[in-house]
Formats: C-alpha cells, structure tokens, sequence
C-alpha cells in the first residue's frame, strides 16, 4: 500500500467523521501540539496533587508540588514509574473515587494482561475517559485507513478478564460506525458453554465477508494458516490489525501470502503497538511507516533513561514511558511501559500527522520488550534477528524460547537456549528440528536444545493473550521485565 501525504488528507476530507474532527490534534503543527500537552498536563497535575494516592506521596517526599509541573520540560522533575510500583497498589493510582462531576464515575476496568508474577492488574476508565477513549478510537480508525464500510472481525478470544483488545475493538467500531462481527474465541467455564472454535471464526469471517480483522498477530497467522488450509475464500479482507506483540517482516509477508492465496489483495497488515495503559493502540499509517499517537492531546510518550529518568534527546533509542495528560480513573505519570523504542515528534513523512510517533529502526519492528535484550554467556543475542529466522519456517505453529541456567555449582556449566516447538500437522519432527538448530546457531551462533511440545504448552489463549517468545528462566527476574 503506497500513501502520499495528499493521499491520507484526501481520506480524512471524504468521510463525514473524519472530517468534522476539527480539533485533531495530530493535524496541528508540532508545536501546537506542544503547547496542548503543556495545558493538558498542568490540569492533570493539579488533580493528581489534589486526588491522587500515590503521586500525593510521592510529590511530598520529593519536595514537589503541582506548581512546579507546569509543562513537558517541568515532567522530567517527576520519578519514573515502574511496573511493580502499579501493581502492588493498583487503587492508589485512582483519581480518589469521591470527586470531580457526575461524568466521573466509575464507567469500565480492564486488565493488564500476560502477567507471570501476581494478580493481574485493574485498570480503571471514568465516563470521562470513555468519551476521551471513543474518539481516540475514532482517530486510531482515521490513521489505519478504515472507514464506517468496514466490517470487522473481532478475533480476540471472550476471556477470563476485560482485557483492552476484546473491548477496544468493540469501541473502536462503535466509534467509526463500522459493522463489529465476534468471532467469540476462547474457552471460559464449562459451565456456561458461549465460545466458538477457530473453525467457526473462519466461518464468520467468510460470510460475514469481513474486511477487517483484528487481532493478536500471532493468533491471526494460525487463523490464517488454518483457513488457507480448508481451502476458504476470504478476498474481502483488505486490513489486518496485528495487535498485541511485534509482527517482524516476515511474518507479515507470510499472512500476506497466505490472504493473497485466499483471493485478497492491496493488504495492509497493521502492526499497531497497543498497552493497557494508553487503553488502545498506536496505528500504523503505512506498513512500516510510523506507529502513531491517535490522541497526543491525552497522552505523552516519552524516551527516558529507564535508571536515571533523565530524557533522551529526540530520535535515541531508550525505555518509553507514557504520561496521562486528560484522565480522571487511573493516571499515571511517566509510567515505564518496558519496551525499548525511539520516538519522532516531527510530521509523519508518509502520512503528514504530527503528535508523536514510533519509528522503526531495523527489523521492521518498532519495539523490543526489555526482557529481549538478553545476554547469554555474556554474549549479546539478538531478539529481532531470531524471531525473523524461526518465524519464516514452514510448518512451525509455534514456538518459545528459554534460556535456562546452568548448574550454579559448576562454574564450568553455561546457560542453555533451549528452543520449545509446536510442529503444524503433517510436518516430520526430526527433520523439522534440524532446521531449527541451523537457523538459531546462524541467527544467535548458539546451538540449541529444540523439543516438541503440545500448542497448549506454548500458547494457552485463557492464560495470556499472546506468545511470550522469550522466557529468561535464570532466576531472579525483575517483574518490569516480564510483565506485559
Ligand atoms: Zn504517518
């Protein structure tokens, strides 16, 4: 898919919703935007002072007060944020529930996800926040090329908690107009027997005829595989929102392949990169052309150094930290989301958005999770290059990769890679495995141990939405680097 940027601003001005946006402000010049962050945050800052458990605290013992966070240079003054300080008192991060006005009451929580230590976190949304979070949504439609003609097939699974992707996706369609199929995924309690299998996702999307789906990446490419494999039609898919974790080149260029054996054509596979904590995603406007902020006005992205908190000048890699700038349910402030990336605050090349976007940097990915800069044996390996080999593979489902420790008390004994695999059906497990320690002794120049294991060792679509692919299983984890 090839975009100018009069191309993107035709879009907007043929679709009544778009067009009537008038106060976008990823439209605006780059310092507009700034100076509407800077009033964004010095209201949000006053509330929290007022309102807000934690960072009441946090402000006295750091001697700061609300006068003194005026604008984005003042935030650098504000501690970082870490995961483990959210989750061991996720209340105290809630504006005080006795507040503000009647659109601030208590309207939806979702959960943080993919979480291997503790209780999964609640995240809480105001009727506030919903009306901000609906034209976020509407915007993030804007970016991704979709219009109120699309029908969307919700391919995240009905889970065991609110999570962002199920509802979202919802929202995301309420918000633009758009037809909302539910593919109604996964497997809750046998009890109450609701939930369709894959077969019956691939049905819906058929006669539903969805042009849309929306998804985590991985599980896309399974229910893709698998529909390809029944010989289905499904020529009207023309986006695929790969949501949840990075989708590398080639596994874009797989799904593309497949959807074009099924009759599809001009795909656009959108890697958006979405988080609980900005309660949706960042779009894509061209394959990877940027991974945009749909509302700068509510958020603030940041490139900090994840130890000092100092910020890193414009267009460096670092930690990435979000900053609520218009929230009244759970607000953070300069929150470390554990991912690496580098942002550009500058008009988008392709599309002429500003607002702040992430770039890609080689790979064709925007972020790598700080869990995945791993160093085995002392050596650096490199996550990006590896995912790319084991995921242009055929006949792999799925995999994992852990890294176990040797024995401590044999200073000769190192850590192990060991590869886990779910072999696709009809494909011989032996040779299958040969291939895999090539590809990851060329990758990584390790030599792994590969076993074959059952999908549901792997990915088990109730525990966690999505593959961790790298588990680090040495010991002594900090929970900012496993948690997602
Ligand atoms: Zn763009």
């Amino acid at each position: 898919m090839v975009s100018t940027l009069m191309q993107a601003r035709e879009f907007k001005n043929s679709w009544r919703i778009y067009r009537e946006d008038h106060d976008c402000p990823y439209w605006k010049h780059p310092e507009e935007v700034v100076e509407i962050q800077n009033r964004n945050l010095a209201q949000q800052v006053d509330l929290v002072a007022k309102y807000h458990p934690y960072y009441r605290e946090l402000f006295a013992e750091h001697g700061l007060e609300a006068g003194d966070i005026r604008n984005l240079e003042d935030l650098e003054r504000v501690p970082l944020t870490r995961k483990r300080d959210y989750l061991e008192k996720p209340m105290d991060f809630r504006l005080s529930p006795r507040q503000i006005s009647p659109r601030d009451i208590l309207y939806e929580v979702t959960y943080t996800t993919g979480v291997t230590t503790g209780e999964p976190a609640p995240f809480f949304n105001t009727t506030h926040d919903m009306f901000a979070g609906a034209l976020q949504m509407r915007r993030m439609c804007e970016i991704a090329w979709m219009t109120p003609e699309d029908i969307i097939l919700n391919l995240f699974p009905f889970g065991i908690a609110p999570h962002i992707g199920f509802y979202r996706t919802m929202w995301f369609c309420a918000a633009a107009g758009m037809r909302n199929v539910f593919a109604f995924t996964g497997s809750g309690f046998p009890e109450f027997p609701v939930h369709n299998s894959m077969h019956r996702a691939i049905d819906l999307a058929e006669t539903c005829m969805a042009s849309v789906i929306s998804g985590i990446g991985s599980y896309e490419r399974r229910f893709l595989r698998e529909a390809r494999r029944q010989g289905r039609g499904l020529s009207n898919l023309r986006i695929v929102m790969a949501l949840g974790e990075a989708v590398p080149r080639r596994m874009r260029d797989d799904m593309r392949e497949m959807l074009t054996e099924m009759g599809a054509r001009d795909i656009f596979i959108n890697n958006a990169f979405g988080f609980t904590e900005m309660q949706g995603a960042m779009p894509e406007c061209v394959e990877y052309g940027g991974s945009h902020n749909p509302s700068p006005e509510l958020y603030f992205l940041e490139v900090v150094d994840g130890d000092t908190g100092r910020r890193k000048p414009e267009g460096e890699s670092g930690a990435l930290a979000v900053t609520h700038l218009n929230r009244r349910g759970t607000v953070l402030l300069r929150y470390l989301l554990g991912d690496i990336g580098i942002v550009d605050y500058g008009v988008c090349p392709n599309c002429g958005r500003s607002g702040g976007r992430l770039v890609v940097k080689e790979g064709g990915t925007y972020t790598a999770h700080s869990s995945e800069l791993l160093e085995i044996n002392g050596v650096r390996i490199d996550p990006v290059s590896l995912n790319d080999e084991l995921c242009d593979i055929k006949g792999l489902e799925e995999y994992q990769v852990v890294i176990t420790g040797g024995d401590s008390s044999d200073s000769r004994s190192h850590d192990k890679l060991v590869v886990r695999i779910a072999p696709a059906s009809g494909f011989n497990v032996g040779s299958l495995k040969q291939e895999i320690a090539r590809r990851v002794k060329r990758a990584v120049d390790i030599s792994p141990r590969v076993e074959a294991v059952p999908i549901g060792e792997i990915y088990d679509i109730n525990a966690s939405l999505k593959v961790q692919r790298l588990v680090d299983a040495r010991g002594g984890q900090d929970p900012d680097h496993v948690i997602r």
